[in-house]
């Protein structure tokens, strides 16, 4: 795969050159220690060093209020909506292109959400090498250090001044060459690469699964009774602030809305969460999870054994969101995990 060196000297200019075409978002500290992705202006410091950005970044892709429908009851006609800007998002670690990559994958399942695919195919990813791993994060221990699809580029920041950059996709080069011929990246370069991964992996392995995530899946088959449920979830508001922050969450609700004058209305959607009690209420006023503690058990299934069944994959990357987002503290999948993988080894 080709790879080149950039000099963060010849980044302003690139960044103007992308901003003329597409949205550009980059990871910014918002407030000490906080980092979020944000519009790219000239003056703006891009946190190369960022740990977690506070946001998910399935905002591009699903936003959190969406119009999928404009109608006029009154004509009887009614006009799709979707809406796919042309975005370019810099600085995305590996384990949030494989949330989206995730996402991506459940969208074209069965009926393909159209408004998803066409505001992904729109978005440039260039994917960054982590220099920093968030307190709550344990990502390398559930194989989402690497990534080997959706992105363009992928950036390591190899010293103050460089980065090795590798080309993913024709689209990547394109736009990494716009502003004329770079250095081909030297051996030199390629090893500093790899050093880079190699420290950030072991520094993000020393907080994370006990055992190998495969066997989640497994470990939750046995584990519908356990305790554990209840003990946790006892605990639990329901805000559903730790569906909202992940990035695997995909959940939403849709509502139909008349204006006024009751001539113009609209059909969107919004995101939802599972550990909402308003998530499980159906008609009759009833709910088929009225328990903190169903939600709560319902929500690590989806993301150690649901979505593994369907596509072979954890629904949780590791990114940490939920277990910083919790404010009662217990809604860390490793924790929760680990727990069962120790009850379940001590059962059996
Ligand atoms: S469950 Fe928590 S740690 Fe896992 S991807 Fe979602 S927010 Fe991140
Ligand atoms: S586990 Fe925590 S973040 Fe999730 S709904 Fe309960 S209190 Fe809220």
């Amino acid at each position: 795969m080709t790879s080149y060196t950039v000099y963060m000297d010849q980044l302003p200019g690139l960044l103007e050159l992308w901003a003329k075409e597409f949205q550009v978002h980059v990871p910014v500290e918002v407030e000490e220690g906080i980092y979020d992705f944000v519009p790219w202006r000239k003056d703006e410091e891009i946190a190369w060093e960022y740990d977690v950005a506070y946001n998910t970044l399935k905002r591009f892709f699903l936003p959190p209020r969406e119009t999928l429908l404009r109608f006029d009851p009154a004509a009887c006609t009614a006009e799709v909506v979707c809406e796919a800007p042309k975005q370019l998002l810099f600085g995305v670690h590996p384990y949030d292109v494989k949330a989206a990559n995730q996402l991506d994958t459940l969208m074209r399942k069965d009926v393909p959400d159209n408004n998803f695919i066409a505001r992904k195919k729109n978005t440039v990813i260039f994917a960054l090498e982590p220099a920093a791993v968030a307190r709550n994060a344990f990502w390398a221990s559930v194989d989402a250090h690497k990534v080997d699809n959706g992105y363009d580029l992928y950036w390591t920041r190899i010293s103050s001044a460089s980065f090795h950059v590798e080309v993913a996709t024709r689209r990547g080069k394109e736009l990494l060459l716009a502003g004329g011929p770079l250095d081909l990246a030297t051996d030199a370069d390629k090893e500093a690469t790899r050093r880079a991964h190699q420290r950030i992996v072991k520094e993000s392995l020393r907080n994370g699964l006990k055992y190998p995530w495969r066997e989640t899946a497994d470990i939750l088959s046995r584990a519908w009774d356990s305790t554990l449920w209840q003990h946790r979830a006892r605990h639990c508001f329901s805000c559903g602030t730790c569906n909202l922050v992940c990035p695997t969450c995909y959940c939403f609700d849709m509502k139909e809305e008349l204006d006024n004058s009751l001539t113009k209305g609209e059909r969107y959607r919004e995101w939802d969460g599972c550990m909402m009690d308003s998530f499980s209420r159906v008609a009759g006023d009833h709910n088929f999870r009225p328990h903190t503690r169903e939600r709560f058990r319902h929500r690590y299934y989806r993301k150690g054994k649901y979505i593994f069944d369907k596509i072979g994959q954890l629904g949780c990357v590791g990114c940490g969101r939920c277990v910083s987002g919790c404010t009662s503290g217990i809604a860390d999948p490793k924790a929760v995990f680990n727990e069962l993988w120790e009850a379940d080894r001590h059962d059996s």
